[in-house]
C-alpha cells in the first residue's frame, strides 16, 4: 500500500508537469482530486484496512492530498505567467520603429539675401538700424525734402493710416531718425533693411517689399565713397568680376542722385536678352545727401557731407537667382522655395 501511493505520487508529479495548459491542469485535478477522483477513493476506502494500517496510510494519504494540491497550485501559477508572456509577445507595440520625419524648413530667398546684404555691410563698418513700418508723413516725405503736393510723392503712392500717418515706402525715415538720435555726433554709417509698402502689383512690384537703405555722414564724404563701397557690395554679392556705373538720376533727398548698374551677370558686360542688350543691370539708387536733408536731421551741411543709397531685396534676390515674377517670392509654394 505504501509503495502503490509513492508511486501514485510519482505519476501526478510527472503528468502536472507536463500539464501544456490551464484546462488540461485542472482535468488532472478531478482525475485525482475529484468526487470520484483516485486519491479521493483512497481516502473513502480506508474504511476497509485494518484499524492497525488506519492511521499509518491515514496520515500517508492527507499527506499526499496536500502535496497534490500544492503542485497543482505551484503549476497553476506557472501555467498562468506563462500565459500572460504569450499574450505580451502578441500584443507588444515595437517602439523602435522609426518615427516620421519632420521637415525643418529654411529660410525664405529674401531672408538669405536680406541677411547676405546685411553681412557685406556690417563686415564694412556699417551698423543695422530699424524703424517702424507704420510711419509719420513727416519722416516718409516732409524730412527727406518731399513737402506736400511735391511731385516725387506720387511715384510713391502708398497706404494711409490717416492724412499724417502711413506705412512707409521706403526705409529712408530710418535715416533721418539715426541721423535726429546722433546729431551732431560723427560718424553715421548705417544700413536699414526692413519691409516697405507701396500701391503696385506687376511680375516686377509687390505692395509689400523690402528695402536696404545705406546712409554715411562724415567730414569730407565723397562720390568716390559711395562708388568704392557699391563697387565692393557688387562684387561681394555678384561676384568679383562685376563692374558697376552710374546714371545721372533724380531722388528729392539726394544732390547729385545716380542709378548705379552692375554689368551683366549674365553676359557679362556684352548684350543678352536678360540685360535688353545694354551688358548692364539697374541694381539701385543712390546719390550725395541733400544739404536740405542733413540740415533738417540736425547736422551742418556746411561742415558734413554724406551719401545715401537704396535697394529692393526682391530685385537683387531676382537677379541672384534668375527669378522673374517677383510674386513667386509670396505663394508659399515649396517647390520654388526650397530651390535656393
Ligand atoms: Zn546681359
Amino acid at each position: 500500500m505504501q509503495a502503490s501511493i509513492d508511486r501514485l505520487q510519482m505519476q501526478l508529479k510527472e503528468e502536472i508537469a507536463g500539464a501544456k495548459d490551464l484546462n488540461e491542469l485542472d482535468n488532472i485535478r478531478v482525475r485525482y482530486l475529484g468526487k470520484k477522483g483516485e486519491i479521493t477513493l483512497l481516502i473513502r476506502n480506508m474504511g476497509r484496512l485494518s484499524p492497525e494500517e488506519r492511521p499509518l496510510f491515514g496520515r500517508r494519504l492527507n499527506e499526499l492530498k496536500a502535496v497534490a494540491e500544492t503542485m497543482l497550485e505551484e503549476r497553476k501559477k506557472e501555467l498562468y505567467s506563462e500565459l500572460s508572456v504569450k499574450r505580451w509577445e502578441k500584443e507588444r507595440v515595437d517602439i523602435t520603429l522609426p518615427g516620421r520625419p519632420f521637415n525643418l524648413g529654411r529660410k525664405h530667398p529674401i531672408t538669405m539675401v536680406l541677411e547676405e546684404i546685411e553681412e557685406i555691410f556690417t563686415s564694412m563698418g556699417f551698423k543695422i538700424a530699424e524703424g517702424p513700418e507704420v510711419e509719420l508723413d513727416y519722416y516718409n516725405f516732409e524730412a527727406l525734402n518731399m513737402p506736400k503736393d511735391h511731385p516725387a510723392r506720387d511715384m510713391q503712392d502708398s497706404f494711409y493710416i490717416n492724412p499724417g500717418i502711413l506705412l512707409r515706402t521706403h526705409t529712408s525715415p530710418v535715416e533721418v531718425r539715426t541721423m535726429e538720435a546722433q546729431a551732431p555726433e560723427l560718424p553715421v554709417r548705417i544700413i536699414s533693411p526692413g519691409k516697405v509698402y507701396r500701391r503696385d502689383d506687376d511680375i516686377t512690384h509687390s505692395p509689400m517689399f523690402h528695402q536696404v537703405e545705406g546712409l554715411v555722414v562724415d567730414k569730407g564724404i565723397s562720390l568716390a565713397d559711395l562708388k568704392g563701397t557699391l563697387l565692393m557690395f557688387a562684387r561681394e554679392m555678384f561676384g568679383k568680376d562685376r563692374e558697376i556705373r552710374l546714371r545721372p538720376s533724380f531722388f528729392p533727398f539726394t544732390e547729385p542722385s545716380a542709378e548705379v548698374d552692375i554689368s551683366c551677370i549674365a553676359c557679362n558686360g556684352k548684350g543678352c536678352r536678360i540685360c535688353g542688350e545694354t551688358g548692364w543691370l539697374e541694381i539701385l539708387g543712390s546719390g550725395m545727401s541733400h544739404p536740405r536733408v542733413l540740415e533738417i536731421s540736425g547736422y551742418n551741411p556746411e561742415e558734413v557731407s554724406g551719401y545715401a543709397f537704396g535697394m529692393g531685396v526682391e530685385r537683387i534676390a531676382m537677379l541672384k537667382y534668375g527669378i522673374d515674377d517677383i510674386r513667386l517670392f509670396y505663394t508659399n509654394d515649396l517647390r520654388m522655395l526650397s530651390r535656393y
